[in-house]
């Protein structure tokens, strides 16, 4: 039997091995037409209702939803290539060669910006002095790996006008030195404010020119085509960062389907006209606002004290009560969809507070990772209708760290997939990047054995089978920007938009289902990856 409109020309069916729409069936095969799914069914009915199509058979193939990355930073990872990507340093003489190499070919007084910087891979400590050795005419700015901290040089502090920790604004701190004074090490708003100015104010970040940006953006989209990826949500979206995807679309190169966060301070609650922006390759999805700190770097807001890399036991809050509670509540009564960075259970439930203070508007917020909560929050968040996006790999890249961070109770309910689905939440599949790598089936891996990278179990109890873990990271991030009515799903009606894999992820062991290859990848049923044919070799 089949299922779907008439639909004659111009017709592809696909057939597979296995084919996991995950509305529920397995079809033998599904018909494309006009970028989308028509069909599915039999493949022998499929022929004889579309006798002129194209059939591609992929015979040893699983095929799925494309993959969605519900929270990510692919314009950063594009930008980071324009300006000095430290990321590959493995000495502090590296990360000053590399931005001493910038500095000569900037004009004096302007910035220079380094990204990616990861304080584990050098073999020393970077401060203001070791920055000072890059230039003292140019202010310089080194962001690490995980957005939540930056260093600066001398010159750095002086344009910015810190002169001593004293001087770090709310939800903010400088770093201080043996001596006492700022070592050139910025937590949080003291840098992000900076960068993230709003609207007529001048920023630090020199996004370059943008034929170089959009060369980088083609280079990141090809990679993360080459994990399965047909949509992501970019989860910080400046000017800078929208003029960079809508010169992608207008030039027909934005291959992957991107919804876009706005940064709150960029985004006026007042102004409908970009509203109205509803495409299927690039919207405005949201608001993004920030509550607190990291989970894997120990900065998140808890209830309960754990060894924070703050000092303070709790964690760090960077938006105030009041700040946050004026902003969300003007972005919420303009109905407008607000996804908040709140990692720990203490800043989680000051979203939900907020939230339950207001008269419903049918929005369905989001919280970004939302990653330590209790059975109590998420009965909370169900009732309010929020969608939890968690990170999907972290318990597989920093399992070991949460432990000694949080506690083997606590980490029962960090990253908690099973209890979020099982409170009947919407969960969406997110992974950061580039804070980590952007690989979906590295997450679908980690949801599934909840295995670190010693081995060791953490959080057992929250273990998804793959199916599940698969549907995490098509249907439930497609609700997470409220497109569940077009993606996630190979149903007629649906984007044709899915992932051809080498082998069955359902079948395969548990801890090789981050290796299993992509074979094809297509948007709106074209192709736009295929794995290089392996030589005879
Ligand atoms: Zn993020």
């Amino acid at each position: 039997m089949t299922t779907g409109v008439e639909h004659p020309s111009g017709t592809r069916v696909f057939t597979a091995r296995r084919i996991l729409a995950m509305d529920g069936t397995e079809p033998e095969a599904f018909a494309v037409a006009d970028g989308r799914v028509v069909a599915t069914g039999a493949l022998a009915a499929l022929a004889d209702r579309y006798p002129r199509a194209t059939t591609f058979g992929l015979p040893g193939a699983l095929i799925c939803p494309g993959f969605n990355d519900a929270h990510c930073h692919t314009s950063q990872a594009a930008l980071q290539r324009v300006r000095v990507d430290v990321g590959g340093a493995a000495s502090v003489d590296d990360v000053v060669r590399l931005l001493a190499r910038r500095a000569r070919h900037t004009p004096t007084g302007r910035w220079v910006v380094g990204q990616d910087f990861d304080e584990h891979t050098v073999d020393g400590r970077v401060d203001r002095h070791t920055l000072d050795r890059v230039s003292t005419d140019h202010p310089v700015l080194v962001i690490e790996h995980t957005f939540h901290r930056a260093v600066v040089n001398s010159a750095g502090l002086r344009a910015l006008g810190y002169q001593r920790t004293e001087d770090a604004p709310p939800g903010g701190q400088l770093l201080a030195g043996s001596d006492g004074a700022p070592d050139g090490w910025l937590l949080e708003r003291a840098w992000l404010d900076p960068w993230l100015p709003g609207n007529g104010r001048p920023s630090i970040a020199d996004p370059g020119a943008i034929a170089d940006q959009l060369l980088a953006l083609d280079e990141v989209h090809e990679e993360l085509h080459a994990l399965g990826l047909t949509s992501y949500c970019d989860a910080i979206v400046t000017p800078v960062e929208e003029e960079l995807y809508r010169a992608a679309l207008a030039s027909g190169r934005l291959t992957p389907r991107v919804g876009m966060l706005q940064w709150h301070s960029y985004a006026d609650p007042n102004d409908r006209s970009p509203w109205a922006d509803d495409g299927d390759r690039l919207r405005r999805v949201g608001v993004k606002m920030m509550l607190d700190g990291a989970l894997s770097g120990g900065t998140c807001l808890c209830h309960d004290p754990y060894p924070s890399a703050t000092g303070r036991d709790n964690g760090l809050q960077i938006l105030d009560d009041q700040e946050f509670a004026g902003r969300f509540g003007e972005f919420h009564e303009a109905g407008r969809r607000v996804a908040v960075h709140a990692n720990g259970d203490a800043a989680i439930a000051k979203v939900l507070d907020r939230i339950e203070q207001l008269p419903s508007r049918g929005v369905r917020h989001r919280i970004e990772h939302c990653s330590v909560v209790t059975p109590e929050l998420l009965r909370r968040m169900r009732r309010s209708g929020v969608i939890p996006v968690p990170f999907g790999p972290f318990v597989g890249l920093f399992g070991d760290r949460l432990l000694e961070l949080y506690g083997p109770d606590r980490a029962e309910l960090i990253c908690a997939h099973r209890a979020m689905l099982e409170a009947g939440l919407p969960v969406g599949g997110s992974s950061d990047y580039p804070i980590v790598s952007n690989n979906p089936l590295l997450a679908v891996q980690s949801m599934v054995t909840r295995r670190s990278a010693s081995g060791t179990l953490v959080g057992g109890s929250q273990r998804i089978d793959p199916l599940t873990a698969l549907s995490v990271y098509t249907k439930g991030s497609a609700a997470a920007t409220g497109e569940e009515h077009r993606k996630g799903q190979l149903a007629v009606g649906q984007l044709a938009d899915f992932v051809a894999l080498e082998e069955d992820v359902m079948t395969v062991e548990p801890d090789r289902i981050g290796e299993v290859r992509v074979l094809s990848t297509w948007v709106g049923g074209e192709c736009v990856w295929q794995a290089p044919a392996e030589s005879g070799e």
